[in-house]
């Protein structure tokens, strides 16, 4: 764990969050500012914070981060209507939230990206 990481903290349970799934290697949070009808953030127990630098041996958890997304679109029932899934990686992209994290929107059309 990170020391004043607040997804470290939701995950490790030390700030209450609303864990809307949990697996072996991540968990699913609301986002608490959302940008579309569903925005959830799919979030790696693991503290990492760029994907630069990965070992391979964390790959078997991003694999793991995106069938997550896959049953919570499932779940959430945009799996025909379409979703959007963001990682943001450092200061050009926004990362406000050093811990790397998988955005899921959806409910709304979104246009193209751009
Ligand atoms: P990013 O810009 O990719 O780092 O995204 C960070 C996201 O985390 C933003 O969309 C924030 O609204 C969201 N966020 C920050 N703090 C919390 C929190 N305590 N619970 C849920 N979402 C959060
Ligand atoms: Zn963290």
């Amino acid at each position: 764990m990170a020391r004043d990481c607040i997804f470290c903290k939701i995950g490790g349970g030390e700030v209450p969050g609303d864990l809307l799934y949990r697996s072996d290697q991540c968990f699913v949070i609301a986002d608490i500012a959302p940008k579309a009808p569903i925005h959830l953030l799919i979030v790696p127990n693991q503290h990492f914070t760029y994907l630069t630098g990965l070992s391979p041996s964390f790959y078997p958890v991003l694999g793991d981060m995106f069938a997550a997304a896959r049953v919570m679109a499932e779940t959430h029932g945009v799996t025909n209507s379409g979703y959007r899934l963001v990682i943001n990686q450092g200061t050009n992209s926004g990362q406000q939230v050093a811990h790397l994290h998988l955005h899921l929107l959806a409910g709304q059309p979104m246009g193209a990206m751009g």
